[in-house]
Order: structure tokens, then sequence, then C-alpha cells
């Protein structure tokens, strides 16, 4: 399926193509209808698959903009990561004028507190510094419906587990999760019975 048949908005469709995708890759293919259509998925997925344009695409098809609090979250294992996906998610969300911030350690705590209270749709972050961000009460959760974890293998083993578990439960009943890791070991599988219901399994 191309793009467009995807279902994917118009103003969204001109971002895709002037940031110069032309047609979807294995993953895009088999994991965006899904996860536009509201469902939990996993997907075993390394790097440079075209996963982080994956999670920057269907945030931006799930987000409604005209709504100015923050309804999807990103975690990841690095502050590169959660910085790259933010930019992706600003320069696919171009024409629908989505408003994303990365919330991650080591920059100043003045910044995010500016940024989201001025109002964010997008956070994308490292567990630890979204964790302080929600009890803080600066980082509002919510009309959080969607939690994305990336890598999260690999989150798992820097050691973010209890963050991670703690963002959980401050994020509202009935969010959407979709989960991506290289490998799915144990402690994956845990999470993935606790935090989603039926979810579409896909291995690219
Ligand atoms: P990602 O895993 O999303 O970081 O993607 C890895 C590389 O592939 C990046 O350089 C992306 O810009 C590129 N890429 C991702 N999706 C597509 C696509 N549908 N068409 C062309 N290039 C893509």
């Amino acid at each position: 399926a191309s793009f467009e048949e995807m279902g994917i908005k118009d103003d969204l469709l001109r971002g895709i193509y002037q940031y110069g995708f032309e047609k979807p890759s294995a993953i895009q293919q088999r994991a965006v209808t899904p996860i536009i259509q509201g469902r939990d998925v996993i997907a075993q997925a390394q790097s440079g698959t075209g996963k982080t344009s994956m999670i920057a695409l269907t945030v931006c098809q799930v987000v409604d903009t005209s709504v100015r609090e923050v309804q999807a979250l990103i975690l990841s294992p690095t502050r590169e990561l959660a910085s790259q996906t933010e930019k992706v998610i600003l320069a696919i969300g171009d024409f629908i004028n989505i408003q994303a911030h990365a919330c991650i350690g080591g920059k100043s705590v003045g910044e995010d507190i500016r940024k989201l209270e001025y109002g964010v749709h997008v956070v994308s972050g490292t567990p630890g510094r979204v964790c302080d961000m929600i009890k803080r009460r600066t980082l509002r959760t919510r009309a959080i419906k969607m939690l994305v974890l990336d890598e999260s293998d690999e989150m798992l083993s820097r050691g973010f587990k209890d963050q991670i578990y703690d963002v959980y439960r401050y994020l509202p009943p009935d969010l959407q999760v979709v989960l991506i890791s290289a490998t799915l070991p144990h402690e994956i599988l845990e999470m993935t019975n606790k935090f989603m219901t039926d979810p579409v399994r896909i291995l690219v």
C-alpha cells in the first residue's frame, strides 16, 4: 500500500513527501495501519528500518492539533534518539503545525517547564526526565492517548524498567501502546502483558 492508501491525512502526506519519502518501508507497510486504527502493536525491529519515521508519522496522524495538550508520549533509551524522534515529528508534521518537545536529561528543567506550559501535542523523552516532569505536574497526562516505547530492550538494559512502570501508572486507562524492540526477552513480554490488550505482533 502507498501512504495515500493508508488513509493518512492530506497535510501529513505533504509533510512526508516534502521530507523525501515516496513509499513506506517494510515496517511502515505493516505497522502504520494497525496503529492508526488504534490497535496495540508490538514491532520487533532494529534501528535503520524506518521505525523512527513510523513513530513520527503515526503520532502525527493520531494527534488532534486543535487540542493543545500532550496526546502522545514516546520513551526512548537515549537523549540522542529522543531528540531525533522529536526532529522527525517536527519535519513530517510541518503542515499540521504539530508542537513537540524533547524531554531529556542534561537540558535545563526551566526550558521543559516553559515549553510544556506553552502547550505541546507530543513529548519525546527519556524515562527519567519524563517521570520527573510528570511527578512535578509540569507534564500533564490526562489527554495522553498513545504511549510509544522505542528500543524497549535497550531501555531495560539501561535500567529504566522502574521508571517506565512509574510513568505508565500516571497514564489514562484507555491508552494505546506501541512497543518496539530488537529482541523480546522475558522482561519485555511481562511489560506487554501488563500494558497491552490483544496486541498485533510484527516481525520485520
Ligand atoms: P529510521 O529507522 O526511521 O531512522 O529510518 C532510517 C533511515 O531510512 C533514515 O535515513 C530515514 O530517513 C530513512 N527512511 C525511513 N523511512 C523511509 C521511507 N519510507 N522512504 C525512504 N526513506 C526512509
